[in-house]
């Protein structure tokens, strides 16, 4: 007998939907049969007039535990993640220790095991240049590494110990040593030397004066770099037309070269800086609307594959920086002699936390648009799912609705919908969510099952650990727009 039977939903998954019911038995998908086909159950969940779509698997995702537990925690951020349809997280090596010793590693295996309430992966830094150390943190069961290409602020120095390298010389030699463990090497792709080109006056305190070549330049390296040494490479939060046409550039030439944006890009522009300031401080920038349409375009032709939260948690009074907006940024649109007060306050913006809280409003986002139309539902399923799944390889044990597959799955209402109001989040640091107070989505969230348990329904979050720790199964694969889904009427073919 079945433990649990989910009937009379429509399951998205794969890049497909179909009426079917889902049979879970042990925490894994058992079955998934035309309506009506399953067998007895001791539990049933009536999804009629329900999108069942597998757990989000949000692939950018920031808690930085055991550092700061102000802002988040895994307790903390995994609630956030059950109460919005994400399943599994892969947590990025940022954090004091950082993640790039086997030591940390182990360390924030042993916290995101005692603590996380869905399942979770940890990335390792790549700033390394030693093969056996990159070796040692792939035998940990590290999803992947992480590379910035860029220097970190300088106060923050220690949390990127062996994160990062910034002359192309040195992104060279770290790609080439992680490159040998076979895992795919996430880039946060920000060229140094541009970032200092167009440093002015103003920006001298790390003010967003990052315009797209900053980021293009960068991604162009990385690609070349991917392409000479030949390994998996996956570029992380892209945000401008520029960037996405240097990695559709390596894709046509045979790149194993992926690529993600995230909610804050798809659906905010500069414009946005003016009325929300440090609030969306974020690198790279937030860009021209003109930039933000392409991105939804690279989602629709298949350059872009996955859409991340790149969850950055800062507490809203490291975020705020009243000063900013009415000194700088709007004098900043004209001529602008930098008076002491505009000292001040780019130097109070420099001091803001440089991230958004964007992981609760990743499934929303996606959902949303598949709903409205902006974008075909099944691929908009598909970038947070599957593609992620695949590309750091842990499909199709995660990421699908297929017999075999574990039962993360998340109920949709498609005819329920929310507005945004960021104090509800139940993220730490939700508050520092504020450019998504009022946003009117379409759909939500009702349910959402890990391995079977249900961790999130009726508006409440059950539960408070039993998340499990991820490793990658077999080496990531390739994802391209023209890949056909595996499987057919639920069967493996
Ligand atoms: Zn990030």
């Amino acid at each position: 007998m079945l433990d649990l039977r989910i009937v009379g939903g429509t399951v998205v998954s794969d890049g497909r939907s179909r009426p079917a019911d889902v049979g879970v038995e042990g925490g894994v998908i058992a079955e998934v049969s035309p309506s009506g086909g399953l067998g007895a159950a001791r539990r049933e969940i009536d999804a009629s007039g329900l999108l069942v779509i597998p757990g989000a698997v949000d692939a950018h995702f920031h808690c930085r535990a055991p550092s700061h537990p102000e802002r988040a925690t895994f307790a903390s951020e995994s609630r956030a993640a059950a109460s919005s349809g994400v399943t599994t997280l892969f947590e990025m090596p940022i954090s004091d220790p950082p993640c790039s010793t086997p030591e940390a590693f182990e360390a924030r295996r042993r916290l995101g095991e005692a603590e996380c309430l869905v399942d979770f992966a940890l990335f390792s830094g790549a700033g390394l240049t030693d093969p056996a150390r990159a070796e040692a943190m792939a035998e940990c069961g590290a999803i992947g590494f992480k590379l910035f290409t860029h220097r970190p602020p300088p106060e923050r120095l220690d949390e990127f110990d062996g994160l990062w390298a910034a002359s192309p010389d040195e992104i060279y030699d770290c790609l080439n040593t992680v490159a040998g463990t076979g895992l795919r090497c996430a880039v946060h792709a920000e060229s140094q030397h541009f970032i200092d080109r167009f440093r002015t006056d103003l920006d001298r305190f790390d003010h967003p004066a990052r315009p797209p070549i900053v980021e293009a330049a960068a991604v162009g390296l990385v690609a070349t770099i991917a392409r000479d040494v030949g390994f998996p490479a996956h570029i992380v939060h892209l945000t401008s037309r520029l960037a996405v046409e240097e990695v559709r550039a390596a894709q046509s030439l045979g790149s194993d070269l992926s690529a993600e944006s995230c909610p804050h890009y798809l659906l905010f522009d500069e414009t946005d800086i003016a009325h929300f300031g440090t609030f969306v401080k974020v690198a790279p920038p937030l860009r021209s609307v003109e930039d933000v349409a392409y991105l939804w375009q690279a989602l629709s032709d298949g350059t872009l594959t996955v859409v991340a939260s790149d969850h950055a948690p800062f507490t809203p009074k490291e975020k705020e920086n009243p000063v900013y907006i009415a000194t700088i940024w709007l004098p900043a649109k004209g001529a602008h002699p930098f008076t002491p007060e505009k000292a001040k306050a780019a130097s109070e913006y420099a001091a803001a936390g440089q991230g958004i809280p964007s992981l609760e409003m990743l499934v929303p986002t996606m959902v949303d648009a598949g709903l409205i139309g902006r974008f075909p539902l099944e691929r908009a399923v598909e970038v947070m799912t599957a593609n992620p799944a695949k590309l750091f390889g842990i499909y199709p044990r995660k990421g699908t609705i297929s017999p075999g597959s574990e039962a993360d799955l998340v109920l949709v209402d498609p005819d329920g919908g929310m507005t945004v109001d960021s104090a509800r989040f139940l993220s730490r640091s939700g508050g520092s969510g504020k450019v998504y107070d009022g946003l009117r989505m379409t759909g939500r969230v009702l349910t959402t099952l890990s391995r079977g348990r249900i961790v999130y329904t009726d508006g409440k979050v059950v539960g408070e650990s039993g998340g499990r720790f991820v490793s990658p199964d077999g080496p990531p694969l390739h994802v391209s727009q023209t890949q056909r889904p595996s499987t057919e009427n639920g069967k493996r073919i």
